[in-house]
């Protein structure tokens, strides 16, 4: 019987519809990008709440925790409020959340330590020092490498000892000890009570495995299971997917999209063979397969451009991609000379759309193959007075400070975290030296026990003795408080008690400042984390201890912002890798040279090739109305200046969607004009004053017939100046005999540190 579907789900097509209401059994949809995958996956899963399931019946996989909190933002529309009881999220941080209930079966805390990369590459260095191997053959990153990707295939390290190939490869490499190394990694973890991000999948598995009555209850409490961007996901989590839906007699109920032409992450062991196996192994339980092929997203232009390059690449299911958005408008090339040139024609470029087509900051990406290429963005963004933010690369949790404080409560939570043990029982320095810590690790090995409680009994000089005892008092007290103090409670004390507020306090320079501002930032953090009002789940009460803030920020992916929630205008920038499943209404992508992009490393086969060519169309069809691709010819690359052809991929773009150019600016003189009284409009600065501002980077920054210098004793600490060469500063400090009086000013546009300045000599204007 034709039955009314119901409103909340007008806001699908006809296909997609009937996708989001197919929520019995399996359900298969593989379409290209821009057709609405994550919008059927989003009303699909209001549409099984509405009929009746439990919030917490529903088990989301989402690529980041950004995309999973925006689903439920969506879906909350329709169920209201009880939409935050779903369990929405990356594979790793719901994974996390099982095991902090079950990690007893496999013999861990249910407090375990999560290691980050940079945890689980200085363990593996350590262990390297430790066994005397040469550490410029044993590099602890490539050592890592294949330590994850055995792991991502279950090869446990006795597995790995008897597998003739994983040994004959690494004897090639001449590491013939990785599989000694690999064993006491994984002990070292075990010990140290800690999982690194791929025992989040490896023990969920083996815990599935080896444990009926537990994989038995999620599979009970999961009665409906979806993931999106399913040909990014690797065999292990397929795998785990697959034990919490294939048993007997079990209803079968999941749906996962994706699109085979976008999968980028084959070197991360993501297979597109699971979409392949997916069709397989729900054959023959009445799989439900859906193809979608409008794209909502992008101009007839774009898709047009996206459809020409991914014919490129032979292997992918056949699929077409139509627009109805008009033609739109062309895509734009730019090339210039050098990097930094490209960096200002960006920006340029930017200032421009936002002028005529009313554009805001958060409208707008930068795309970049690689993190690094960031750098020359940021400066003229920052130049521009145009507000953005990177995503990946040195988050805010990466930096020093802030991991030296989140140590210390990694510690109170689990004292057997070796990592962060490591890090802080000398920091700030309390005179337990690496000697006496080589002490510790000794007695450590020989009794089998943690660090930690090693610590407690090596016979120490009477002064050592005493600042290991204060040590242990500071983390052993606090931990004596979790039960009663929240998060915030425990991290405050910990941050004056361990003494490193004082020590950063004491470093005044702009650095250390900034060093302490981020410190600030995080016990800020900690703070809110404590104090927001987060959504009831039914099952446990709203969690503020530490240990559950510790297990939020380790899991927030390299593609989770690094945050300043408050500032959301802000123009994107990220790795395409990043940018899945997003869309801009401007997509910039830069650095389009061969080697770059595609890279150097992929270009030796055609299975990289082809990865590099998915990765471009991913970056491509990210864009909604304005696509611009650039290029220079030359760049620093590792410290060399290097000469670049074109991408490849530029040429497979079809001619006719194409601007056709001259960029030249003095042949399209009356058009340049006329943009940059518009973009004067915009940025309040006057074309003139933008060509001198664009020649400031070696020439004089300030008008030399305006500049008036003031007397000397108008110059005091905190007053604002003006130089000749430097542009505007600020004076951080005065100090010198009276007629040597010297300045320290930090100039905005110069790198650090200040510049100091004898006051005789240079003509300052006081602003
Ligand atoms: P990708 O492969 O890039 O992840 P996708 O297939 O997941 O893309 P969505 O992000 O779900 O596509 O949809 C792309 C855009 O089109 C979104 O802005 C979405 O809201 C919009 N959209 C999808 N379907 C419809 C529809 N039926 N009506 C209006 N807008 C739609
Ligand atoms: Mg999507």
């Amino acid at each position: 019987t034709a039955v009314k579907p119901p409103h909340y789900l007008d806001e699908l097509n006809e296909i997609q519809r009937q996708a989001a209401m197919a929520i019995k059994g399996p359900v298969l949809v593989v379409a290209g990008p821009g057709s609405g995958k994550t919008r059927v996956l989003t009303y699909r899963i209001a549409h099984i709440i509405e009929q009746g399931a439990a919030p917490w019946e529903v088990l989301a996989l989402t690529f980041t925790n950004k995309a999973a909190r925006e689903m439920k933002e969506r879906i909350e529309k329709v169920v209201g409020k009880r939409a935050g009881n779903i369990w929405a999220g990356t594979f790793h941080s719901l994974f996390a959340r099982i095991l902090r209930v079950e990690a007893p079966h496999i013999g861990y805390p249910s407090n375990f330590t999560i290691y980050d990369s940079d945890d689980t590459k200085s363990l593996i260095g350590q262990i390297i020092r430790e066994m005397n191997l040469d550490k410029t053959v044993y590099q602890a990153n490539a050592i890592k490498n294949r330590i994850s990707s055995a792991k991502s295939s279950l090869i446990t390290p006795k597995l790995y000892e008897r597998n003739e190939s994983l040994l004959a490869e690494d004897k090639g490499a001449k590491m013939p000890l990785v599989s000694k190394i690999y064993a006491k990694y994984v002990s070292r973890c075990k010990k140290a009570g800690a999982m690194d991000f791929d025992d989040l999948l490896f023990r969920l598995f083996e815990l599935f495995q080896n444990h009926p009555e537990v994989v038995k209850k999620y599979r009970q409490k999961f009665k409906y299971v979806l993931v999106d961007e399913f040909q990014d996901t690797n065999t292990l989590q397929y795998a785990i997917v697959k034990k919490l839906v294939m048993y007997p007699n079990s209803p079968r109920n999941i749906c996962v999209v994706g699109d085979d032409a976008q999968s980028i992450y084959a070197f991360r062991g993501a297979t597109i063979q699971n979409i392949l196996d997916y069709e397989k192994d729900f054959a023959d339980f009445g799989i439900q397969t859906f193809k979608l092929e409008q794209n909502y997203r992008s101009t007839e232009n774009i898709v047009a451009a996206a459809n020409a390059v991914i014919s490129h690449n032979r292997r992918q299911i056949q699929k077409k991609i139509w627009s109805d958005k008009g033609e739109g408008e062309k895509i734009r090339i730019i090339h210039e000379m050098d990097d930094t040139q490209e960096g200002k024609r960006v920006a340029d470029t930017i200032l421009e759309l936002k002028s005529r087509h009313h554009l805001k900051n958060e409208d707008i990406a930068i795309l970049y193959r690689t993190n690094a290429q960031s750098r020359i963005f940021e400066e003229y963004l920052r130049r521009f007075n145009l507000a953005y933010r990177v995503y990946g690369g040195l988050s805010f949790y990466q930096r020093k400070e802030v991991k030296d404080l989140i140590a210390y409560l990694r510690l109170v939570v689990n004292p057997n975290d070796e990592e962060a043990f490591r890090r802080v029982i000398n920091y700030p320095k309390r005179g337990i030296g690496a000697t006496s810590v080589g002490k510790v690790i000794a007695l450590a090995g020989q009794q089998g026990i943690p660090l930690f409680e090693a610590l407690k009994h090596v016979a120490f000089p009477n002064r050592t003795r005493h600042a290991a005892d204060g040590f242990i008092d500071i983390i052993e007290q606090a931990r004596a408080k979790m039960d009663k103090a929240d998060a915030y409670e425990l991290a405050d004390t910990i941050a004056k008690r361990s003494g490193l507020l004082d020590f950063l306090r004491k470093d005044t320079s702009i650095e250390g400042m900034g060093r302490l501002e981020n410190f600030q930032a995080l016990l800020d953090g900690i703070k809110s984390f404590v104090e927001e009002d987060t959504v009831i789940d039914t099952e446990t009460l709203p969690d503020k201890s530490l240990a559950t803030y510790l297990q939020n920020i380790a899991l927030l992916t390299d593609f989770d912002s690094n945050e300043a929630k408050n500032d959301t205008d802000v123009i994107t920038l990220m790795s395409v890798h990043a940018a899945k499943g997003l869309e801009f209404q401007a997509v910039f992508v830069v650095g389009l040279e061969e080697k770059l992009f595609p890279s150097w490393m992929s270009m030796d086969t055609m299975e990289g090739m082809d990865e590099e060519r998915r990765l471009f169309y991913v970056a491509i069809t990210r864009a909604e109305r304005f696509l611009t691709l650039s290029y220079a010819n030359t760049r620093y690359r590792y410290g060399k200046m290097t000469m670049n052809e074109p991408s490849r991929f530029l040429s497979e773009v079809p001619a006719e969607s194409i601007e056709s150019t001259s960029h030249s600016r003095r042949s399209a003189g009356h058009e340049y004009d006329r943009v940059e009284r518009q973009r004067a409009k915009v940025s309040g600065i006057t074309p003139r004053q933008r060509s001198r501002g664009t020649a400031r980077f070696a020439a004089p920054k300030v008008d030399p017939s305006t500049f008036k210098p003031s007397p000397i004793d108008m110059i005091e600490v905190g007053v604002r100046v003006m130089h000749l060469k430097f542009g505007e500063g600020r004076v951080t400090k005065l100090d010198g005999g009276s007629d040597n009086r010297i300045a320290s000013i930090h100039f905005s546009d110069l790198a650090q540190p200040d510049k100091r300045i004898m006051l005789r000599f240079a003509k300052l204007q006081v602003l």
